[in-house]
């Protein structure tokens, strides 16, 4: 990648000193790791006296209600566009305030902000930034912040920064496992996260829609390519449901990638009628990110999303003529 990266929490720590109000924010449909590295900067923030407001453009996860102190996560509301401009805002996890989505015109023209961040990027944002391609997570690089600042995690802080980790690396499993986070999982542990209590709110408290819908998406695999790429899909009509509603796909895609041979797997749902939301996963050299990239999408090279404007049936063409120029 063309940028250089910004290996050290120096630049966060210079960031953060003397300031009085913060937005911190992440990006649209945020998962763990985005949600689990603000609240961990809140509550470092707070620690040296900083107010610091979370705002989101989505919904906060439902999913992720265990969180200590989960209600500091605010949503972007009507009204958030009558308050004054924040001229200090620090982006977790996106290289740019185009992720943040309508939590953008809460930030002033001149505003400095501080990118924290570990996808691949050629032009992140940002008048500083901590951006670390190698690292598992934001919430590891959060992790770096927060010891680098003296500052030692408490129970609530521990979790939610392992949260991010195990989210992020898919429970230890991804190739961006590395002794490092391995190391600090280990930390976090010790200063009081559960790792059986948060995988099981993770991974064992789906709603029956959320379980149903996986063997729905199941069911819609389709293989393509000689067996190389896998995909599967929601129709419009599901997605804007009742039932839509309780169901949480994160990490569905796997599933379809799990299957042996397969190197690119594509989650599609058709979001509105005739714009269609793609999650892209890969094993072996394929690079998602590149993928979505073309289709002006991003993410990082294994895990990668973009949003065609097209049905379902020709995104799915679409995409599967992009991949055959790719593989
Ligand atoms: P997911 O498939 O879980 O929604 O996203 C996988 C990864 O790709 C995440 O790191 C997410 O932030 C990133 N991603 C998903 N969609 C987009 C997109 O439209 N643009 C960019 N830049 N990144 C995306
Ligand atoms: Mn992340």
């Amino acid at each position: 990648m063309g940028v250089k990266m910004s290996d050290s929490p120096d630049p966060a720590i210079r960031f953060i000193e003397g300031r009085s109000r913060i937005l911190v924010s992440t990006h649209v449909n945020p998962d763990g790791d985005g949600i689990g590295a603000v609240l961990a900067l809140k509550w470092a923030l707070s620690q040296r006296g900083v107010d610091a407001d979370i705002i989101i453009e989505s919904e906060p996860p439902e999913t992720l209600g265990f969180l200590a102190n989960y209600q500091w996560v605010g949503r972007m509301s009507e009204e958030a566009g009558n308050v004054a401009p924040y001229d200090t805002v620090i982006v977790a996890d996106a290289p740019h305030t185009e992720r943040l989505g309508a939590v953008k015109s809460l930030i002033s023209d001149n505003a400095e902000i501080l990118i924290i961040d570990h996808h691949p990027t050629d032009q992140p944002e940002g008048t500083a930034r901590y951006i670390n391609e190698s690292a598992s997570s934001s919430c590891e690089l959060v992790y770096n912040i927060i010891t680098a600042m003296g500052l030692s995690p408490d129970k609530d802080c521990s979790e939610y920064l392992y949260t991010g980790i195990i989210v992020d690396t898919g429970r230890f499993r991804f190739s961006n496992t590395s002794h490092t986070v391995l190391r600090i999982a280990s930390e976090l542990v010790k200063a009081g996260a559960d790792p059986n209590n948060i995988t099981e709110r993770l991974f064992y408290h789906n709603t029956i829609e959320t379980t149903m819908a996986l063997g729905r998406m199941i069911n819609s695999i389709k293989l393509h390519l000689g067996g190389k790429m896998a995909t599967a899909c929601y129709s419009h009509e599901f997605v804007t449901s009742e039932e839509w509603k309780k169901v949480d796909t994160e990490g569905f895609v796997n599933h379809a990638l799990a299957i042996r041979g397969v190197e690119v797997a594509a989650l599609l749902r058709e979001v509105k009628p005739g714009v269609t939301r793609a999650s892209l996963r890969s094993k072996n050299d394929f690079d998602v990110n590149r993928l979505a990239n073309t289709l002006g999408g991003g993410g990082h090279s294994k895990a990668a999303g973009c949003t065609i404007e097209e049905d379902l049936s020709t995104a799915i063409k679409k995409l599967v003529k992009a991949v055959k120029e790719r593989l």
